[in-house]
This record gives C-alpha cells, sequence and structure tokens, in this order.
C-alpha cells in the first residue's frame, strides 16, 4: 500500500478475535459436537446425548450427565482462555483431560447463539445463560449440562457457504461422535437427527469386570459391527513406556478405503503420520496392493512424553521419542496377527 493509505495499528475487537480464532477450531458442526463432546467427558459424563437439526447447521446440542458448571461461573465459561484444566506450564506438559485451551466455548459462541444450561452436582437448582444477552436465569434440568448451539455461522456468512448438505454434515458430526464413542465403551452415547434417532451407543463396561478388552471388544462391534470384531485380533503390548491396546484387523478384513483406522493417543482421538505408517509397516509382509488394513489401536504413554498442544483442534500430537513410538505400534500389531498363526500351526502339528 502507498504510505497514504496505511492505516494505524490497532486492537482488534474482543468478538473479532474469537471470531478469527474460530475459524482454527470450528470448522463445521461437527467440530462442534468434537468440542462439546470433549467437555461432557471431562466433566465425568456417564451419558451424552446428542441432538441436531439440519446436519447440526440449524441445532446441535450437547446433554450430559456430567458434573455440571456453578452459576457463578457460566459467563466464565464462555470466556477466551478460561479453562478449570490447567492452571500452571506443568499442567500442561501432563494434562489429562481433553481440554485444556478454554478456548472452545468461546470460539463457537462467537459464531452461533448459544446457550448453557447447568446444574452442578449437589445443588437442587439449574441456571441458563444466553451467551449472546448475557441474561443468566434460572431454569430445571437434572444434575449435568446442556450446551446449545444455534445457527452456526449465522455471522459469517462466507463461512456458512462452505458448509456441504445437511446428509454430509450429519455423517461429519455422527463421525466425531463415533470417534469419542470408541475410546469410552463406559459411557453410553445418542445421536438424535431432526428427531430420530440416528444412532445409540450404550455403556458397555459393567463394574468388576475383569477384561476391559471385553468391553472394548462390544463396543467395537456396536460401532463398527460384528465384522470388525469378528476378524480382528486382539492387541496388548507394551515396549517401555508405550502401551498398545486394541484390536487388529486380519489381512482379510482390508478395505479399499483407510475408513477403519481409529488410533488414539491417552484417549484421544489422534491423526498422526508415525502411528499410521507403523500400522502400515506392520502388514506390509501381509497385505498387498491398495488395500486399507482396519484397527482400533489405543497407545497409553506419560503424557510428558507426548506434546498435545500442537494444533488448536488437537488432533496431531507430537511425540518426544517418535521412533519409540512407531516400533511399539508396528511390533504390537506383528505380535497380534502372529499369535492366532502360530496357535493354529501349533493345532495343526499336534
Ligand atoms: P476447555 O475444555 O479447554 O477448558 P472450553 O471452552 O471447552 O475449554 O470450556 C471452558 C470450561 O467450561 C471448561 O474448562 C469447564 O470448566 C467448563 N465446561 C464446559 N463444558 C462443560 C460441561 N459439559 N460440563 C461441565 N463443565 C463444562
Ligand atoms: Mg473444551
Amino acid at each position: 500500500l502507498p504510505p497514504s493509505s496505511r492505516r494505524p495499528i490497532r486492537d482488534l475487537p474482543d468478538e473479532l478475535i474469537s471470531q478469527i480464532a474460530a475459524g482454527e477450531v470450528v470448522e463445521r458442526p461437527a467440530s462442534v459436537v468434537r468440542e462439546l463432546v470433549d467437555n461432557a467427558l471431562d466433566a465425568g459424563a456417564t451419558q451424552i446425548t446428542v441432538r441436531l437439526l439440519a446436519g447440526g447447521v440449524r441445532l446441535i446440542s450437547v446433554e450430559d450427565d456430567g458434573g455440571g458448571i456453578p452459576q457463578a461461573e457460566l459467563p466464565v465459561a464462555l470466556r477466551r482462555h478460561a479453562t478449570s484444566k490447567i492452571t500452571n506450564l506443568h499442567d500442561l506438559e501432563t494434562v489429562a483431560t481433553m481440554g485444556f485451551r478454554g478456548e472452545a466455548l468461546a470460539a463457537i459462541s462467537s459464531v452461533s447463539e448459544t446457550a448453557l444450561l447447568s446444574r452442578p452436582a449437589g445443588q437442587d437448582s439449574a441456571f441458563l445463560l444466553d451467551a449472546r444477552s448475557g441474561e443468566l436465569r434460572p431454569a430445571a434440568r437434572s444434575q449435568g449440562t446442556t450446551v446449545e448451539v444455534k445457527e452456526l455461522f449465522f455471522s459469517t456468512p462466507a463461512r456458512r457457504k462452505f458448509l456441504k448438505s445437511d446428509a454430509t454434515e450429519l455423517a461429519h458430526c455422527v463421525e466425531a461422535v463415533r470417534r469419542h464413542a470408541l475410546a469410552r465403551p463406559d459411557v453410553g452415547f445418542a445421536v438424535w437427527h431432526e428427531g430420530k434417532l440416528v444412532e445409540q451407543w450404550r455403556a458397555t463396561f459393567t463394574p468388576g469386570e475383569s477384561n476391559p478388552q471385553d468391553a472394548l471388544a462390544r463396543r467395537l462391534a456396536d460401532v463398527l459391527g460384528e465384522d470388525f470384531v469378528e476378524q480382528s485380533v486382539p492387541v496388548q503390548h507394551r515396549v517401555g513406556p508405550v502401551i498398545v491396546t486394541g484390536r487388529a484387523g486380519v489381512p482379510d478384513a482390508a478395505r479399499s478405503r483407510a475408513d477403519h483406522q481409529y488410533c488414539y493417543v491417552n484417549g484421544r482421538f489422534v491423526r498422526d503420520k508415525v502411528l499410521t505408517h507403523a500400522a502400515r509397516s506392520a502388514y506390509e509382509d501381509v497385505l498387498h496392493g491398495q488395500k486399507q488394513p482396519v484397527y482400533a489401536l489405543y497407545i497409553e504413554i506419560d503424557p510428558a512424553r507426548v506434546d498435545v498442544n500442537v494444533h488448536p483442534t488437537k488432533i496431531e500430537v507430537r511425540f518426544r521419542d517418535s521412533r519409540e513410538v512407531h516400533q511399539a505400534v508396528r511390533h504390537a500389531i506383528e505380535n497380534a496377527l502372529a499369535a492366532p498363526r502360530a496357535a493354529a500351526a501349533a493345532a495343526a502339528a499336534s
């Protein structure tokens, strides 16, 4: 720009800051679903119900039975960088909750009409906060929280134009819940669209159950289908500080699309090149051509050895020692795939 048309440097208005930040976190209705379900899980919910209208564009409501938010903190929950989950750098480096950035509710409420309804544990009344007007009033609810997000991107029409059909947005929302459901067989999930129940996954964990792999297998069967479980083998492996569990599909279960590949790090769904590559290399000798293996892998690792603060949506992580993780995943799958073959060979020899 020629110097004459240069404008002075100014602080951006607060709302615009939130809307800019929202661009990183809230791409489409499914991003809102992911953030709200994260929050419900962090609050200790055992049942989470997601209700959608028009693929989530007109309404996303996420209802939980978790610990709730005290009345006085409802307005704080909506503020940027306000969180109950970390207080210092040490907490950040060892974070065990899904959230910690204190950004989601601020971002979401800057690009929608958001309302928070919550009744904390031990309180006998609920309060409703309307984010836009700031109005806070008593309301009725059992213990837990409902976050209602209406008219997503109503104030940012450019963003709204990028949305796909309701059916496509709905599919993404369901996938967001599916990713959570596969990590938490102990929590019940339901998704409703336009008043119809679309998916329901009941909590499959029975307290005192000796083998958590059984609960996981039931959840995997509910979410991905009986075939997934029948055509996969359990993974259970530990290399140094890295524990890998879950299930790996037998080579015959491989698909043409990579749509049944789920990886979790400390309970968080991630997309990670190291993990995908490690899994792929475990199938190197048994899977040929373009076929994609299927798996659900759960990596447990000291939180200090993985940085989750790499990306605003936290879908990417950075491992302190990626070779260590790569090896653990590769060996975990190789061993799991070899076990039934070894058993079959032993049975045939005897
Ligand atoms: P973060 O999850 O990173 O802390 P959010 O903006 O998602 O940031 O939420 C802000 C705060 O609001 C959370 O730290 C939590 O204390 C509270 N909160 C949000 N959703 C819920 C919920 N469903 N149940 C209880 N508390 C919640
Ligand atoms: Mg959050």
